[in-house]
């Protein structure tokens, strides 16, 4: 394992956040000057399927003297379960990349148009066109902007509800989509020069021999890093995921997954540091 100064294991890195581009509450010029007040010092914004934020965050990041590397989160279909490949320091001109996210993101108007049909069925009207008021990027209409609207509209008290009774498997509103391959999505993150880490591995509903499998072949492909320490995990889980990252040889990184005040718990730059037997994703960055 690489010696690493102070300075690098205790960085206050947060590498993975949402702006307007998809479907956090707030542009990334604002986002960057909320890290920087949070004290963040290496912020990647990491929108959903969508690299059209980053010009804005590096440009508001460099102002601020805030250390930036561009970042996206891919979805992906693997084995029927939905998983979050994020790319960091990516190049966001790539033309791989562009035209893979374009692919991944064309089949969410059709999802949001069936999401709508179903909510209607079950007596809540209006959610295609009530989504679309909280939509920044017409190309990125997604579950969160309907979740948004469900609180709006006073058919669950928050977010986190919806997402127990609507929009999920088995509740009104679930409409399956095939994303990305992990092929794919190493593939393009590869292409546009970037490091490929599995985003909050927590959350998936893969058994442990089926977790084992992805990161075995997500790491063959040439996947390098797990978000061990993110606004997802249980202090359990950070080190849950901290003995996989080791067993596999895996970099770490941290991010809080941070989509807007009041609806993230998890605040920018608010995380716990990495554990320390863990090399950090950034360790060899500057
Ligand atoms: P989509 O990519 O359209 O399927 O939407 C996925 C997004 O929904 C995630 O990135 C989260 O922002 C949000 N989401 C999913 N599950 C939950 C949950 N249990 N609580 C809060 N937000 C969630
Ligand atoms: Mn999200
Ligand atoms: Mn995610
Ligand atoms: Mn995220």
């Amino acid at each position: 394992m690489t010696e690493l100064s102070c300075d690098v294991r205790t960085l206050n890195a947060d590498l993975h956040c949402h702006s307007t581009v998809s479907d956090g509450t707030l542009s990334p010029a604002a986002l960057a000057e909320r890290a920087c007040r949070h004290g963040v010092e290496l912020w990647s914004l990491t929108d959903h399927d969508e690299i059209r934020g980053q010009a804005e965050a590096a440009r508001a990041a460099e102002a601020l003297g805030l250390r930036y590397v561009a970042g996206v989160e891919i979805s992906v279909t693997w084995a029927g379960e939905t998983l979050h490949i994020v790319g960091l320091r990516i190049d966001w001109e790539s033309a791989v990349l562009t035209e893979g996210l374009e692919s991944v993101r064309s089949g969410r108007a059709r999802r949001a148009r069936a999401i709508a049909e179903q909510l209607a069925a079950v007596g809540i009207p209006g959610a295609f066109e009530g989504a679309l008021g909280f939509v920044g990027n017409p190309d990125l209409i997604s579950r969160t902007h309907f979740a948004r609207f469900l609180v709006e509209s006073g058919v669950c008290p928050d977010v986190h509800a919806v997402f127990s009774n609507y929009l999920v498997k088995g509740r009104p509103g679930y409409v399956p989509i095939t994303w990305a391959s992990l092929g794919d999505a190493l593939g393009w993150i590869q292409a546009a020069g970037g490091a490929a880490v599995v985003a909050h591995p927590g959350r998936y509903h893969l058994s442990r021999t089926a977790l084992h499998e992805m990161l075995g072949e997500f790491k063959e492909r040439g996947g390098q890093g797990l978000e061990v320490v993110t606004g997802s995990h249980s202090v359990d889980q950070y080190r849950e995921y901290a003995a996989i990252a080791r067993e596999f040889g895996f970099l770490a990184s941290r991010g809080s997954d941070f989509h807007g005040p009041g609806e993230s718990h998890t605040e920018l730059g608010m995380l716990p540091a990495l554990p320390d037997s863990l090399t950090p994703i950034w360790h060899d960055w500057f």
